[in-house]
């Protein structure tokens, strides 16, 4: 089933930075519209379940502390087509081959420290937004 709705990260990283309002900003001039947010901290225990399917990779635990190593900004966001569509807004992982405009291009440091997460099917995207937030935080 095709939903319009995606989740994403805005990473320690660029909390850190200040770029909170420039990411926002560039979701919103992209067409999506905010439907859940907050401001939050992971637990260990949190990334290790949100990043379980990559749970056996080399980075997994440079991951987990590089997402739970300072606040993030949570959020499920609505659009036609939105977990493809935000996923070509904040593009590559690996900022080095992101394309130019976007997000992870213009706010990443490196392919680990990337700026920001979008979930990568709808399937994903429900489980995800599920994680963090409750049906009652959705509006
Ligand atoms: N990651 C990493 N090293 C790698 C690949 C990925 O640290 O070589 C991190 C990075 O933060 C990335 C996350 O793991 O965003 C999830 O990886 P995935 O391949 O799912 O990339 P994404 O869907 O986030 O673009």
């Amino acid at each position: 089933m095709t939903t319009n709705r995606t989740f994403t990260m805005i990473k320690p990283d660029a909390v850190e930075k200040g770029h909170i309002g420039a990411i926002l900003e560039k979701i919103n001039s992209a067409g999506f519209k905010i439907v859940a947010m907050k401001f939050t901290q992971l637990s260990k225990r949190d990334a290790e379940k949100f990043y379980e399917i990559h749970a056996e990779r080399p980075f997994f635990a440079d991951l987990v502390q590089f997402m739970t190593r300072g606040p993030i900004v949570a959020a499920v966001l609505e659009k036609e087509n939105a977990v493809e569509d935000f996923r070509a807004l904040i593009g590559a992982t690996n900022p080095a081959e992101a394309a130019e405009g976007t997000i992870r291009k213009m706010f990443a440091t490196d392919i680990s420290e990337n700026a920001v997460h979008g979930s990568d099917s709808d399937e994903n995207a429900a489980i995800e937004g599920a994680f963090h937030f409750s049906g009652r935080e959705m509006y």
